[in-house]
């Protein structure tokens, strides 16, 4: 799994965390066991002062050992920060909806795939003992609030463009919540089915009907490996009050676990965060089951559970 609360929470709600609280958050985070974290995102700070100091949160959570430290590129400018700034993994948003693409980004897809092409070239240019990885990610891929449906012809089309312009893989993001279980598996075998199937590890899930989890299932059954996820559902959704913006990482992790698979994070540990956000972002709401519930009596994680023999 990968964490985006530093990112995808934090752009979505009005406080400002401060940046020693990010830096706490990060480091609790990674001695729970996350391996991969997005730590923000380099867009102007007058767009979001939330993340206006990525580079230096960058800069501590690569002090972290083994862990992945990602962030959102919203063009080529953003990525040569990033890259100046050490970040292992760039994802850069491809809206498949043109006037989504245009609202958010001012560009149409044509200078977006310009601004990936810019991108993979300063990423070739970097040696390759350490080279960032590049993800194209397809937003609004499950239907826009502008335009709806999005055909599938021009969907393929995009992804098949991001790995032309030199992406290393092609991520699934449902920007707008709507997913379901049986179209997230669709989606999957139509962009596997036009850039390959190890182009394509991750998506980006949100919970506005609440189908988070479930969506999480078939893109797990689906066979990736890489599922976006929130601690507490930082954020909320702004359409949806009472629903959790990303999956809460704390109930997918818990999920995973319960279910056999190691996701090598201490679910006790990865709860006690939680305080931290508490204590910093008061008022925030913090969502997630597990936290509340607590953990069933006799639960053991997935290292400690035998497989039955048959
Ligand atoms: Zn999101």
């Amino acid at each position: 799994m990968s964490e985006v609360g530093p990112r995808d929470g934090l752009q979505s709600i009005s406080p400002i965390l401060p940046l020693e609280a990010k830096k706490a958050w990060i480091a609790a985070e990674a001695a729970a066991g996350v391996r991969e974290i997005e730590v923000g995102s380099f867009v102007p700070a007058k767009v979001l002062p939330q993340l206006a100091d990525t580079a230096e949160v960058v800069a501590f959570a690569r002090t972290i050992p083994g862990l992945t430290v990602a962030v959102l590129v919203p063009n080529a400018r953003g990525a040569a920060a990033a890259i100046e700034a050490g970040a292992h993994k760039l994802t850069l948003p491809l809206s498949v909806s043109e006037t989504h693409s245009l609202r958010n980004l001012r560009r149409t897809h044509d200078q977006v795939l310009a601004e990936a092409r810019e991108i993979a070239a300063m990423v070739a240019a970097v040696p390759q003992d350490s080279r960032p990885h590049f993800e194209g990610s397809l937003s609004t891929a499950f239907g826009c609030t502008l335009e709806g449906a999005i055909p599938d012809a021009q969907i393929a089309r995009l992804a098949e463009g991001l790995m032309a312009a030199g992406c290393d893989e092609v991520g699934i993001s449902d920007t707008t919540g709507y997913a379901d279980p049986a179209s997230v598996k669709r989606l999957i075998k139509l962009v596997r089915g036009v850039v390959g199937e190890e182009a394509v590890t991750g998506i980006h899930l949100h919970n506005t009907r609440g189908l988070g989890l479930a969506n999480a299932l078939a893109a797990l059954d689906s066979g990736l490996t890489t599922i976006d996820s929130s601690l507490a559902g930082l954020g909320g959704c702004p359409f949806a009050p009472g629903a959790s913006g990303n999956i809460v990482t704390e109930d997918l992790v818990f999920m995973l676990e319960a279910m056999g698979l190691r996701t090598g994070i201490d679910l006790e540990k990865l709860n006690a965060v939680r305080d931290i956000l508490a204590k910093e972002l008061p008022g925030e709401p913090l969502y997630g089951f597990t936290p509340d519930a607590g953990l069933p009596l006799g639960f053991r994680p997935a290292h400690e559970q035998k497989l039955e023999v048959a």
